[in-house]
């Protein structure tokens, strides 16, 4: 069986307030015990990069420590953050490499989407979405996003890359308005009404399909479950597999490069909590892409 490259490496831990970066390597070393992923260790991005993404005074209260921005995204500034930061920023880049060469890849990262040009937010700090879309201005870069929370900063994004489209599917507002290329579907509870979840699923692929996306991020959010704290759709883990599943089946027959990410997760205990959720969408990767890894190619 063919592993999923899935960027990681132990500079993604920090012990953050939230389980946002705690989680990371737990998931990591349970996706490698399980066979369904092989690590690879992206390094960390040169914060010049992120100064061509974000506002370059933030990005260097981010990697200095100092100055009120270092600490926008909503925990206090650490020096382990930063570089967990960095790193993961690194692995957006190596997995859309792979993606691009191979078809598919994942980056067991997160810490995206809420992020805007000139501040963190949300428990994100910078925009790795954002920041494919830079990377490669000659394609276009989508992202399906799954989380609870709308990709508010993904969507304020687009607005400044003409390469960057989004589909987001959530239960919380942010406040983003819909742009030219950037569609909100918000939706009620679903645990007793699935269906109208397939539904904006669908209609998610069609229009990624219609804006003729060539590089595809699937953001695979844990906080819509129904015991995450922070939730609102209610999703029960049987939901969330067959979402992770329906995106990869997507994938898969639709050819278009992708990875994926984690996203938002907020219970506890890790273990026998959040990690499950967020390993069986490697175990829903796995399996729909083995039946065919060819056709990725
Ligand atoms: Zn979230």
């Amino acid at each position: 069986m063919k592993k999923i490259k899935a960027c990681f490496s132990a500079t993604y831990y920090a012990p953050t307030p939230t389980a946002s970066m705690k989680k990371l390597p737990l998931v990591a070393a349970e996706v490698q015990r399980l066979g369904y992923a092989e690590l690879i260790d992206p390094g960390s991005i040169d914060p010049e990069i992120l100064a061509q993404l974000h506002d370059p005074d933030y990005v260097k209260q981010f990697c200095t420590g100092e100055g009120r921005m270092a600490c926008s995204q909503g925990w206090a500034w650490t020096p382990e953050i930063r570089n967990g930061v960095l790193a993961i920023n690194a692995g957006q880049i190596r997995a859309a490499e792979i993606a691009r060469k191979e078809g598919f890849a994942a980056n067991i990262g997160q810490g995206f989407h809420h992020a805007g040009y000139s501040s963190g937010g949300g428990f994100c700090t910078f925009n790795g979405i954002a920041l494919v879309a830079k990377q490669y201005p000659k394609i276009k870069v989508g992202v399906l996003d799954c989380d609870e929370h709308q990709g508010n900063g993904t969507a304020d994004f687009t607005n400044r890359f003409e390469n960057l489209y989004n589909f987001t599917i959530h239960g919380t507002s942010f406040g983003a308005p819909e742009y030219p290329r950037s569609i909100n579907r918000e939706l009620p509870a679903i645990t007793n009404n699935f269906k109208l979840y397939l539904e904006s699923l669908e209609e998610g692929f069609l229009q990624i399909q219609s804006w003729g996306i060539e590089l595809l991020i699937y953001q695979a959010g844990a906080d819509p479950h129904i015991d995450d704290p922070l939730n609102s759709l209610g999703m029960t883990s049987e939901q969330m597999f067959q979402r992770d599943r329906m995106v990869f089946e997507f994938i898969k027959r639709s050819k278009i490069p992708s990875f994926f990410v984690l996203a938002g997760g907020y219970q506890s205990p890790l273990e026998t909590k959040l990690v499950p959720l967020h390993v069986q969408t490697f175990r829903a990767a796995h399996e729909v892409l083995n039946t065919n890894l060819t056709m990725l190619n």
